[in-house]
C-alpha cells in the first residue's frame, strides 16, 4: 500500500495546486503509516520538482516525454506507476488537467473516484473522504468501497505545508500507449501577467453594476496594486466587456481564493456558486438588499465608482507605509 499523487504542470512549471496536492498525499501517507510517491509530467526543470520534496514527497517519477496535454498517455502512466508502487491511494488536483485524466484512470483501474474534495481523507477505517455539493451548499462523506481510492482535491481546499524531505527523482519510464485523445491549444488568452484564476489567492470581480466597459480601469488598477487576478460576473463575458476566462460562476470557473472582492455583482445564486468557497468575500454594492451581502464577510454598502478609488487610495497609502 502506498499513496501516489499527479502534481500537475503546464509550460514547464510545477502547478501551485500540485504542491498543495503533494502536501495533501503526504498528511494521508502519513496518518496511514505508508510512502508518498509523486508523478509528474513533461519538462519542469529539476530545481522545481525538488521543490515538491519540501512538501512531502519521497520519490518522483517524471515522465518527460508525456505532456499536459496528453490525457489518456498520462493516464496509462499513472497506471503504471501506481501498480509499481502499489498505490491504494491516488491524489489529484481536480484542476483542468485532474478532470480530464483522473476518471480515465478510475476507469483503467476500476478504481472509485470522488471529485470535489474539500478536507483531508479520514484512513483510520478505509478511506473517508469530504466532498462538496449542490454548487457548495452542502457537504457529504464518501466511504469508497473500492480497492484503490481516486481524491479528487478542489484546488485551495487545504493549502500547502512545508516539511522537510529531499525527495529522489527518478525517470518513469512507462510506456506510453495509445493517445486516444491529445488536446491542441488553439488559442492562448493573454492574462496579462496575472495568476490564473484557478491559482488565484486574491480575486477582485466586478459585474453589470459597472454599466460599462470603459470602467475596468479601476477594477485592473485595484487588482494590480493588491497583486489580484480580475474576474467578472456572466452577462458581463456575454455583453464582451471583459474576456470569457474571467467569468465565475455555475457555468463558468468555481474559485476558492482567500479574498474575493465582488463589485456590483448582485450574488445570485448561479454565481455564488462558484465564488461562495472563497475564504474571505466582501462585497460592493449600492442595493442594501442585494443578496450578495448574506454571503460577505464585508460588505460596504455604497456606489463603486466612489468606493473602489477610496479602496485604491487607502490600498496606496498602505503600500507606501508598509
Ligand atoms: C443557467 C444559468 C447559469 C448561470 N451561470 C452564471 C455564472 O456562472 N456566473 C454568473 O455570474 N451568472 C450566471 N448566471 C446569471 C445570473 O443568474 C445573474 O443574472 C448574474 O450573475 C447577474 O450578474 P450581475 O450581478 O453582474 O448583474 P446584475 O444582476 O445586473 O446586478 C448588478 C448589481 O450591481 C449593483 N450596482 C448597480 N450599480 C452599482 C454601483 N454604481 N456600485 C455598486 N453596485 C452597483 C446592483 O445593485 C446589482 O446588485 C446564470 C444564469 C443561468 C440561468
Amino acid at each position: 500500500m502506498s499513496v501516489l499523487v499527479l502534481a500537475g504542470t503546464a509550460e514547464n512549471k510545477v502547478l501551485k495546486s500540485a504542491f498543495e496536492a503533494v502536501s495533501y498525499g503526504a498528511k494521508i501517507a502519513s496518518d496511514a503509516g505508508t510512502d508518498l510517491h509523486v508523478i509528474a509530467f513533461g519538462g519542469a526543470s529539476s530545481e522545481d520538482l525538488m521543490g515538491l520534496g519540501t512538501y512531502g514527497a519521497n520519490a518522483i517519477f517524471v515522465e518527460k516525454s508525456i505532456n499536459n496535454t496528453q490525457p489518456f498517455q498520462m493516464a496509462n502512466a499513472m497506471t503504471e506507476i501506481a501498480g509499481k508502487v502499489g498505490a491504494t491511494i491516488i491524489v489529484v488536483s481536480y484542476d483542468e488537467t485532474g478532470k480530464a485524466v483522473a476518471p480515465i484512470v478510475s476507469a483503467k483501474m476500476k478504481a472509485g473516484l470522488v471529485a470535489g474534495v474539500v478536507d483531508f481523507a479520514d484512513v483510520s477505517n478505509g478511506v473517508i473522504v469530504k466532498k462538496s455539493v449542490f454548487s457548495g451548499k452542502a457537504f457529504a462523506r464518501v466511504k469508497f468501497n473500492s480497492e484503490v481510492a481516486i481524491i479528487g482535491l478542489t484546488p485551495n481546499s487545504v493549502g500547502a505545508k512545508e516539511m522537510a524531505g529531499s525527495p529522489e527523482v527518478k525517470d518513469a519510464n512507462t510506456t506510453m500507449g495509445d493517445a486516444r485523445i491529445t488536446l491542441k491549444e488553439t488559442k492562448k488568452e493573454d492574462l496579462g501577467g496575472q495568476v490564473p484564476l484557478p491559482e488565484a489567492e486574491l480575486v477582485v470581480s466586478a459585474g453589470r453594476g459597472l454599466k460599462g466597459p470603459e470602467n475596468w480601469g479601476m477594477i485592473e488598477e485595484l487588482a494590480s496594486i493588491l497583486g489580484a487576478t480580475t474576474a467578472c460576473s456572466r452577462p458581463v463575458s456575454d455583453l464582451d466587456w471583459r474576456p470569457h476566462h474571467e467569468h465565475v460562476g455555475q457555468t463558468g470557473l468555481a474559485i476558492r481564493p482567500n479574498l474575493y472582492i465582488a463589485i456590483g455583482i448582485s450574488g445570485a445564486i448561479q454565481h455564488l456558486a462558484g465564488v461562495n468557497a472563497s475564504k474571505v468575500i466582501v462585497v460592493i454594492n449600492t442595493d442594501p438588499e442585494a443578496p450578495f451581502f448574506k454571503a460577505a464577510d464585508y460588505g460596504i454598502v455604497g456606489d463603486a465608482f466612489e468606493v473602489v478609488p477610496k479602496l485604491i487610495e487607502a490600498a496606496k497609502a498602505f503600500k507606501a507605509n508598509n
